[in-house]
């Protein structure tokens, strides 16, 4: 069954966009079939994965808006090897346009319905604001990647951030669960960072992943060169740790 995940976290810089994209290319590199949806209107992982986002024929605003039918919307990132479902600056409308409109929450979900049985992953990623995007994509996923950077304020925007996921899913996705919580930009030799690691583990138990993503200079680099970092050195500590998250959500799902 297809595996939908939303990456979420209403901070901006923690690493969303950087996951769904990387985890996405390890998941390609694992021979599994990934649609990745940039559900930010920053189209940074449409960026990240080599489109010009100023190109697109049609995008996730028109998917939304039922403009555009799911594959005028659909292309092929090569340099990820997955598919992708790319947005731009459009997306911003989505909100207000969507606002008078049935189902609204729901958009995303029903446009999924007649792709997913193509792919054993979809990964959504997420803006980083708890609008009408995000619903869209919690309503569309079974589980939630929570990106978390190890640093001071990191704990207390997330207790909120979970009591809201649990507020929709019990109202719009009953079935949602936490799939796990993802420590990004990790830096071992920062004592603050362990510190937070340490409380999160307290807090959140079993629900803290265990693959550990570094900070990374090529993870940073790789979008510039529109491609993930496995593409664009293969090798370095970034590529690994997320080949490494890969294997443990398969494993984790059992898949
Ligand atoms: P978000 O999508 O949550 O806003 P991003 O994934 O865009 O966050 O990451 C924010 C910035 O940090 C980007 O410039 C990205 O390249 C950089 N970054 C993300 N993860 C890492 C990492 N592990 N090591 C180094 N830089 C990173
Ligand atoms: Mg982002």
């Amino acid at each position: 069954m297809t595996k939908i995940f939303a990456v979420t976290n209403q901070k901006g810089g923690v690493g969303k966009t950087t996951t769904c994209v990387n985890l996405a290319a390890s998941l390609v590199a694992t021979k599994r079939k990934v649609l990745l949806v940039d559900m930010d209107p920053q189209g940074h992982a449409t960026l990240g994965s080599g489109i010009d986002k100023k190109q697109l024929q049609a995008s996730v605003y028109d998917l939304l808006m039922g403009e555009a039918g799911i594959e005028a919307v659909r292309i092929t990132a090569e340099a990820g090897g997955y598919d992708l479902l790319p947005a731009n600056v459009d997306l911003a409308g989505a909100e207000v346009g969507l606002i008078n409109e049935p189902r609204r929450e729901r958009r995303l979900a029903e446009a999924l319905e007649s792709v997913k049985k193509d792919y054993d992953f979809v990964l959504i990623d997420c803006p980083p604001s708890l609008n009408l995007l995000t619903i869209n994509a919690l309503t569309a996923a079974r589980g939630v990647l929570v990106p978390v950077q190890c640093e001071y304020y990191a704990l207390e925007g997330l207790t909120s951030l979970l009591d809201t996921l649990k507020r929709v899913a019990s109202s719009v996705n009953p079935g949602l669960e936490i799939t796990g919580i993802l420590r990004t930009m990790y830096d071992p030799r920062n004592s603050l960072t362990q510190d937070v690691s340490n409380q999160l583990i307290q807090y959140f138990e079993r629900q803290v992943l265990g693959t550990v993503i570094p900070r990374n200079i090529r993870l940073a680099e790789a979008p510039s060169h529109g491609m993930p970092v496995l593409s664009y050195d293969p090798k370095s500590k970034g590529s690994l740790a997320y080949l490494a998250l890969a294997g443990e959500i398969l494993r984790r799902n059992s898949l």
